[in-house]
């Protein structure tokens, strides 16, 4: 019997618990674990993250994923999360604020910060750059035209 789940703006249908695999009839429980290289950190960037990924995870595969885990690699330790109401609503907001920044065109200026040292996305994120010029002037310089 199936049922349908409000869980914040979510819809989603639970059948079952779990969810089935290709060539195996038991039922598994998705639980995402996201390694990071350093230690944990003051704010809940890594929380919301995995959260977010967590609720991906349900839409994708239709199922509840209740908790998973941040592995820290300088601590050699990972850490339960759970995903309650309060953190989806979080994760939810944020979105929502990104959207209205996306649909202004706006953005907004990063604070560069010990942390971008050591950040993946630095590559593409450019926190100095983007303290010199900004993004318009960036892309009239280097891609000839402004943002459409
Ligand atoms: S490089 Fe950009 S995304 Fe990474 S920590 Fe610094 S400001 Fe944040």
């Amino acid at each position: 019997m199936q049922s349908l789940e409000r869980d914040y703006k979510h819809y989603y249908y639970i059948i079952r618990e779990g969810i089935s695999l290709k060539n195996y009839e038991e039922r598994y429980l998705p639980i995402p674990v996201e390694y990071k290289r350093g230690k944990p950190k003051e704010h809940d960037a890594d929380v919301l993250q995995l959260c977010a990924q967590a609720m991906c995870l349900e839409e994708m595969l239709v199922c509840t994923v209740k908790k998973g885990y941040l592995y820290y690699g300088e601590s050699k330790r990972r850490v339960m999360i759970e995903f309650d109401l309060e953190l989806r609503q979080k994760v939810s907001t944020t979105f929502e604020r990104m959207h209205q920044l996306y649909n202004k065109r706006h953005t907004p200026k990063v604070k560069v910060s010990k942390a971008c040292k050591a950040c993946s996305l630095s590559e593409v994120c450019l926190p100095k750059l983007n303290k010199k010029i900004s993004v318009t002037e960036y892309m009239e310089k280097n891609l000839g035209g402004g943002m459409q």
